[in-house]
């Protein structure tokens, strides 16, 4: 099964899109090859599903690989760890009959995330004059911000009460004058009454933040693992070459700082060379890098241009809040339930883009794991996967998700864009109204004023879910795939057709 691994000693598994493309399975797969599996960017703003033996798994902050047993897993120092969270997550973990304890190891130089930038994450989102990039509200920007600015802490504060105590002092000096900068007492009150922020437990009136409770918070969190706190970086390098390493990304190369579709991006690097770093290890310890496609649609969650956005702007306010505000009145939990009741009749085959996008989410399941909002979705978009290979190199590839357009009777393709916006210099580059682009400028000045150009194809209709070769692929769904691979220089050794470890297709 494993072929492709023959002279692999160090996997990576990352997204070459805005993430959600079913990294966790595809993690989960691989984990059976791996004796070590590693994070190395972002925190619980990730959210991967695992489904194995007939249980369903979810983890935010843990890597993937926990859910089988025996295996080393790493959070790594390029990691933005919440203690809370991370003890929640390993609570649920155990009611699930996984105990970590053993082969969870935390790297002592993670990111430490503190209620108090949880809190300017939310407060930026809310009231910030930067505009809102719908975040996850996990503390993401504010940790990877303070961490350049070096006034971050780390895991390893834990382990050293004094230290801790006085560093967090001096962070929260600079947080208080940003907080108080906001003049917005209310909205911060009420962020800080989130459960996400312990319903209250580190508010203070009149300091903002209470210092006390966050120390007695985190030390007792600590308490659970502390004795998994270790030098990872250097056990990692003492690994590297013995064993079977997989690198498991979170999020995907166009939420990336550094690569994708800036501001609307993340905060760490999502790209191979950002996960390799965050472990610990260089960049060229890779000996392959799998990137995941989600296909023949793809799917942001968040605010951000999407030219390919099924249902367009419609889709975008729906998806960014107006779907959200019908929830509770309507008597639902989630989106996930309201769309199900208001448009579970809605088809593949809808004319309507709008509701081809609704039906596409219910057939995928596009609702965030971390967040419960709906994922847009649009068709799958050639021009920034030709981005993702230019400047990541990614040329092998996993399909993933196939399957959620059996019953899609004409499938689009973007293959390239039309430029429609005003005149804009982009480097020695002037675009002009009119312009075609093959391959995307991830700038969200220009994404933003990208029209798609389509090649439409017949859809295969018949389930993939059963298939087992990819000899047996309809012809239809085959001129897709070969179209793609030439389209962008990539070439899929993997492709999935259900969420199960078994409905996965290797290339001979
Ligand atoms: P943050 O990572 O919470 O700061 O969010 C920044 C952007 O990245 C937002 O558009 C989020 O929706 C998006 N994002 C963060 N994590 C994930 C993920 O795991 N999957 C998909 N989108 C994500
Ligand atoms: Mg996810």
């Amino acid at each position: 099964m494993f072929r492709l691994l023959k002279d692999v000693n160090t996997l990576a598994v990352v997204c070459s899109q805005w993430g959600d493309t079913g990294k966790g399975k595809i993690v989960d797969l691989f984990a059976d090859w791996a004796d070590v599996i590693a994070r190395g960017t972002g925190g619980a703003n990730a959210g991967h599903t695992i489904e194995a033996d007939g249980k369903t798994v979810i983890v935010h902050l843990v890597p993937s690989g926990v859910v089988r047993p025996d295996k080393m897993n790493v959070i790594g120092s390029g990691v933005a760890v919440d203690p809370r969270q991370l003890v929640k997550e390993l609570g649920e973990l155990r009611k699930n009959g996984i105990d970590c304890a053993g082969r969870l190891m935390i790297a002592h130089n993670a990111k430490l995330v503190l209620p108090s930038q949880i809190a300017v994450d939310r407060m930026n989102e809310s009231v910030g004059k930067k505009g809102k990039i719908g975040t996850t509200g996990r503390g993401m920007g504010p940790v990877y911000a303070q961490f350049a600015d070096r006034s971050g802490l780390f895991v390893n504060d834990l382990l050293n009460r004094d230290t801790f105590a006085r560093r967090l002092k001096q962070n929260l000096i600079a947080t208080r004058a940003l907080i108080r900068g906001y003049d917005q007492p209310d909205t911060f009150k009420k962020i800080m009454h989130h459960e996400s922020l312990a319903g209250g437990m580190f508010y203070s009136a009149d300091q903002l933040f209470n210092e006390d409770a966050i120390i007695e918070s985190y030390l007792n969190a600590a308490n659970h693992f502390h004795e998994m706190i270790a030098d990872t970086d250097a056990l990692m390098r003492g690994w590297f070459g013995k064993k079977n390493i997989l690198l498991e990304g979170a999020q995907g190369l166009l939420l990336s700082v550094n690569y994708g579709t800036y501001p609307f991006v993340t905060s760490s690097d999502c790209s191979d060379q950002g996960l390799a770093k965050g472990v610990g290890l260089p960049h060229r310890a890779i000996d392959l890098t799998l990137a995941i496609v989600k296909a023949f649609y793809m799917t942001r969650v968040g605010e951000g241009p999407f030219p390919t956005e099924m249902g367009g702007h419609e889709s975008e306010i729906w998806c960014g809040g107006q779907a959200n505000e019908l929830v509770e009145p309507a008597g639902f939990k989630t989106v996930r339930e309201l769309e199900k009741a208001q448009f579970g009749n809605v088809r593949l085959d809808d004319p309507d883009e709008f509701k081809l996008g609704i039906a596409i989410r219910i057939e995928g399941v596009e609702y965030g794991v971390t967040t419960g909002r709906p994922r847009r979705d649009g068709w799958l978009d050639i021009p920034l996967l030709r981005y993702a290979k230019a400047v990541a190199g990614y040329t092998d590839t996993i399909l993933t998700k196939l399957d959620v357009l059996d019953k899609c009777p004409v499938i689009k393709l973007c293959v390239s864009y039309t430029y429609d916006g005003p005149t804009y210099s982009i480097g020695q580059k002037i675009l002009q109204p009119g312009d075609i682009l093959e391959t995307a400028i991830p700038n969200a000045e220009v994404l933003e004023h990208c029209r798609p150009n389509y090649l439409e194809f017949p859809g295969w209709m018949k389930s993939t879910r059963d298939l087992t070769s990819e000899d047996d692929f309809p012809r239809e769904l085959a001129d897709i795939i070969k179209h793609t691979e030439r389209a962008t220089g990539t070439h899929p050794l993997v492709f999935s057709v259900g969420p199960d470890r078994k409905h996965t297709i290797f290339r001979q």
